[in-house]
């Protein structure tokens, strides 16, 4: 059987319901349709789950809850006319937003109760379209299915125990509806993965159920080699590995969630990212391995808003237990840390800039300086990281020339270079003014 998650912008509209539809009724092996809440029906629209984050707020602070409800409603009220739905769905999604609202809970829980709703809800109104249409179709509750999920509200892990529960919806006769985003804590509260985590959600089910494929469904025709928003018309992937996929969307490749990749990963199965609004196009696989690999680079991606601290000592390649004792400052600062280069005798730490303070960077160095009694200790400029990716770097010679020339060419100074021994990507640090110039003069080396 395949899993199938369709995108918030593809359960935005009647319109968009109607093709989901179809998609299912193509292909008798989608038997688990995973659902996001409604998203943008044009670009400057909102997404269903902005709106409820909003009406939860207003909520708490007390205002007043009338205007975005309404609007919630309406847009279930638009879908639910125009594809002509029979069942009472409407007015079950207006009960069940009413009671979410009289019941408010520790904050945290309230806002991941209300934003789960946005999934839920659609969850009902699909299953209820595709029994109207003539489909054998049921809605399943996260919580009937067995999806724990951590304590943890916005920000959720999946507990392993829910995968023996999971693997009972395999032996449903029905298409099973399943809600995206969330799942249910041990004691019965439901919380959310991050944002985007529908996704999550599909390939959790995905290897619950050890589908045969996870097909993700979403508004462009595959991954692109770089983003477009940096590159005109970029080159479209056919293929791609997990690894390649994680390290893509470390630095930014929004289509697919890094988190969603490792029920996927670990149970091997494939998957594959495709349009809804173009369901013929191939779209992009994401697998272990990949036929012979015509290129040697399989994406380029970018990422600004990281922050480095560098770190200069006399012989501080000798002394043993520095690097311990420099990490175990940033742990108790509760600071991760991303990347960090090092010489014989200095090593620079990269951190993501919204993990810091000017209080905690002034905490910082104070206690590097003094705890590791060290010569120099500084933030430098804000960097931006570049990022080549391709499994096809391990066996080729020259990428990191090629790599260095295109950025000579384009007369770009690199202020950082960090490859791990997986040879799976190379990391470029440069100044976050040359980003575009320095994904372009990539691009145009490697796929030009
Ligand atoms: N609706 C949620 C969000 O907007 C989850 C998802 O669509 O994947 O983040």
């Amino acid at each position: 059987m395949k899993v199938v998650k369709f995108g918030g912008s593809s359960l935005a509209s009647a319109e968009q319901l109607k093709k989901v539809l179809n998609i299912i009724k193509e292909d008798e092996q989608r038997r688990i349709v995973v659902v996001s809440a409604p998203g943008k029906r044009f670009k400057e629209d909102e997404k269903v789950t902005d709106l409820l984050i909003a009406l939860a707020k207003a909520k708490l602070a007390d205002e007043d809850t009338t205007y975005l409800l309404d609007k919630i409603i309406l847009r279930y009220a638009d879908m639910v006319k125009a594809l002509e739905i029979t069942e009472p769905v409407l007015q079950q999604i207006e009960e069940n937003l009413q009671m979410l609202l009289s019941s408010v809970t520790e904050p945290s829980y309230f806002i991941d109760a209300l934003k789960a709703s946005g999934e839920d809800n659609n969850a009902k109104l699909v299953a209820a379209y595709f029994r109207k249409e003539g489909l054998d179709a049921i809605y399943i509750n996260p919580k009937d299915a067995g999806l724990i999920v951590s304590d943890d509200p916005g920000n959720a892990n999946v507990l392993e125990s829910s995968y023996d529960s999971l693997k009972q919806l395999a032996t449903r006769k029905e298409i099973v509806v399943f809600p995206g985003f969330f799942g249910y804590t041990k004691d019965g509260k439901v919380v959310t993965f991050s944002r985007g985590g529908s996704d999550i959600t599909g390939a959790i089910v995905a290897k619950g159920v050890r589908a045969l494929l996870y097909e993700n469904f979403t508004d462009v025709d595959g991954i692109c080699v770089a983003n477009p928003a940096m590159v005109d018309n970029p080159k479209r992937l056919e293929y791609m590995t997990y690894h390649e996929m994680r390290e893509l969307s470390y630095a930014g490749f929004g289509v697919f969630h890094d988190e969603a990749l490792q029920p996927a990963f670990s149970e091997g199965i494939p998957v594959r990212v495709k349009n809804t609004n173009n369901p013929s196009a191939p779209g992009t696989l994401i697998t272990t391995s990949v036929p012979s690999t015509t290129h040697v680079v399989t994406g380029i991606a970018s990422m600004s808003g990281f922050t480095t601290i560098y770190v200069e000592k006399y012989l501080m390649n000798r002394e043993i237990g520095f690097g311990r004792k420099l990490l175990q400052i940033l742990e108790e600062l509760h600071v991760s840390f991303e990347h960090m280069p090092s010489g014989i005798d200095d090593l620079t730490v990269l951190l993501r800039d919204n993990q810091l303070s000017p209080e905690k960077n002034a905490i910082l160095l104070q206690r590097i300086k003094y705890e590791l009694n060290v010569d120099e200790v500084y933030f430098n400029d804000p960097i931006c990281l570049v990022m080549l990716v391709g499994e096809g770097m391990v066996e080729s010679i020259g990428t990191l020339a090629r790599a260095a020339s295109a950025f000579a060419r384009a007369e770009i100074n690199v202020q950082m270079v960090n490859q791990g021994s997986s040879e799976r990507s190379i990391v470029f640090g440069v100044s976050p003014e040359d980003e575009q110039l320095a994904v372009q003069a990539l691009y145009e080396e490697f796929f030009g």
